[in-house]
Formats: C-alpha cells, structure tokens, sequence
C-alpha cells in the first residue's frame, strides 16, 4: 500500500476527510527520504502507535525488510516492538496526528519500524505535529 507523502488520504473512505494528508506509507518499489529521527520523537510515535486508529484486520507488511520477523507468537508481516504496556505488533492499524490549521497526518504505526529500521525520514512538517503532541 503505497500513497505519497502529503498526498490526501483516501485509504480507509469511512476515516478519510478533506483535511487528512498520508505520511510514511512506505513502499519497496518508491524510494523515500531518509534522515535522523530524534528519540524523543521516536518515543512520542510509539506513544501514539499505542492508541489504535483504524485497525485494520491482518498486517500490512513491510516489504523493505530483506528478513521480516518471523515465529510463531509474530502474525505474519507484522512487527513486534517492546513498550511500557508490554510488546505490540505493529502493521495493522494507522496513527493520526495533529497539525497547524487542523490538518490531519494518517500514518500507519509501521512507520514507527520504518523510522526505526529504514532510516525514513517523514516531511517536517509531520515532525513538528509530533513534537507538538503530549500523551494525555
Ligand atoms: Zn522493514
């Protein structure tokens, strides 16, 4: 599944809007940027990757790993990360994000991996939105 960064979001029609943009709906066959994510902005994803959005049933995969995770407690194509409410699979459902003029970012909580374990580097504009948001 590969949209464009900033492009509108149309994936899911039921939770999609005029002012909802794509971010980090990464694809194997498109190449992306790539760049330093800080920590803090790094945890503050995970944060948010904690709270489902739109789930989705089965995993979206990551088709930029050569080796994905795999083993009888991973579903296939997801990926296991470790957080302080014990371990998530990431794959099977979105982030949202707020932004300047209420804008919208709709990422899938894969793009927590793909900062992680493909060096992605999203626009900056979806870094502030991050930076901005504190965990109620
Ligand atoms: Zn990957």
């Amino acid at each position: 599944m590969y949209f464009e960064d900033l492009t509108l979001y149309s994936y899911s029609e039921i939770h999609s809007g005029p002012n909802i943009y794509n971010i980090g709906w990464l694809d194997a066959k498109h190449s992306f940027p790539t760049g330093v994510v800080s920590e803090d902005i790094l945890n503050k994803i995970l944060k948010m990757c904690l709270k489902r959005v739109v789930g989705a049933r089965g995993f979206h995969q990551c088709n930029i790993c050569k080796n994905p995770p795999s083993g009888p407690e991973v579903p296939l194509g997801s990926f296991p990360v470790m957080t302080e409410q014990g371990e998530l699979f990431l794959g099977s459902a979105e982030i949202r994000v707020l932004g300047e003029e209420g804008k919208i970012y709709a990422a899938p909580n894969l793009i927590y991996h793909y900062i992680k374990g493909h060096d992605y580097l999203p626009p900056q504009e979806f870094l502030d939105a991050v930076e901005q948001w504190e965990p109620i």
